[in-house]
């Protein structure tokens, strides 16, 4: 039986043209700063997002790092979301490693933060408080549902950034999928942030990497932190031609996505055991609750799914799903997760 696998999109499996783009690509010591092909995707990506320069990391999480340590030093002060990645799902990296302190605001349902509350969080000039420094937010919003906002509220916030000396990062993992649901380019979406990290191995299908974006002075500074943290790469090529690949083919196809995550929530709305959450799917992600007349826990479903029909969802929660739409879901997978779940809880 074939699988189908609904727990995240990084679960894609690179393409045929990836796997033959990475067999052929030319390749250099990176860390020298001579590999060819880090150096082409670092500028596409760059060009992409509208900014000065990019740099290619081994995963979202050590370039979100890699930008926090950039922006603040020790004891300074990051205002994030309470529900954002980098404070949830990072290791606690940022203190960990950077010493920065954490001020998290509550995440409205869409992953922005209210600007009353991001200015009520900024720091008086006091020996006693720590140094504000950076708002990051994030851009699909994971944990908030894969719910985006508008390149009008990220203006704001930049606004209010630099009236108060602060600098902005964002954590766009899923840069792309907000681009292809507010139908605009992911730069301008990027534009009123200092900094921008995004993934080449969710639902662009590379198999490793993530790119940071900023000004070259700010791409100076990270490529130091980059080696401190052993991030450093040499034949990185073989990598980034994967990740090429992805700028080139798999940006623009991600509405496919958004539309088959749609037609999936329509078919599972009709099974009486779920109940989805108001206003889902946003983009590629649908969440959703066992209905309370179902006598089994979330993990207990999702191994039954697993076993008996071959698909597999994310248990995230004890009653809770989610489903990640990708590349490699197609109508027929959709169709057959209908009919497992109608099945299972119909
Ligand atoms: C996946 C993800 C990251 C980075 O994750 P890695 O697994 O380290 O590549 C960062 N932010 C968000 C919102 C994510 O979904």
């Amino acid at each position: 039986m074939q699988l189908i696998d609904l727990r995240s999109d990084t679960v894609t499996q690179p393409t045929p043209e990836m796997r033959e783009a990475m067999a052929k690509a030319q390749v250099g010591d990176d860390v020298y700063g001579e590999d060819p092909t880090v150096n082409r995707l670092q500028e596409m990506a760059a060009e992409l997002l509208g900014k000065e320069a990019g740099l290619f990391i081994p995963s979202g999480t050590m370039g979100n790092l890699s930008a926090v340590l950039a922006h603040c030093g020790r004891g300074d002060e990051v205002i994030l979301g309470d529900k954002a990645h980098i404070f949830l799902y990072e290791g606690g990296g940022i203190s960990a490693l950077g010493g920065v302190h954490s001020r998290q605001l509550i995440n409205r349902a869409d992953g922005s933060l209210l600007l009353d509350d991001i200015r009520a969080a900024i720091r008086p000039k006091d020996a006693h408080a720590p140094v504000t420094r950076l708002i990051a937010l994030e851009n699909t919003h994971n944990r908030c549902g894969g719910t985006f906002f508008t390149p009008e509220y990220g203006r704001q916030v930049g606004e209010l950034a630099r009236e108060r000396g602060l600098a902005t990062h964002l954590d766009g993992a899923r840069i792309f999928n907000a681009a292809a649901a507010l139908d605009v380019p992911a730069k301008e979406i990027a534009a009123p942030f200092d900094s921008v990290t995004f993934c080449l191995s969710k639902g662009l299908c590379a198999p490793v990497g993530s790119v940071l974006c900023g000004s070259r002075a700010f791409i100076a500074k990270a490529h130091r932190i980059r080696k401190q943290v052993g991030g450093g790469m040499r034949q990185a090529g073989i990598l980034a031609a994967a990740g090429i690949v992805a700028l080139e083919r798999m940006t623009d196809r991600l509405g496919e996505d958004h539309a088959r995550a749609r037609k999936l929530a329509e078919g599972l709305a009709g099974v009486s055991g779920l109940v989805l959450d108001e206003g889902t799917p946003h983009t590629n992600m649908i969440f959703m609750n066992l209905a309370e007349s179902v006598p089994y826990p979330a993990a207990k479903v999702a191994a039954h799914m697993r076993q008996a029909h071959g698909v597999l969802i994310g248990v995230a929660g004890e009653r809770r799903f989610r489903l990640v739409l990708h590349y490699w879901i197609d109508a027929a997978a959709v169709a057959r997760t209908i009919a497992a779940f109608q099945a299972l809880l119909g």
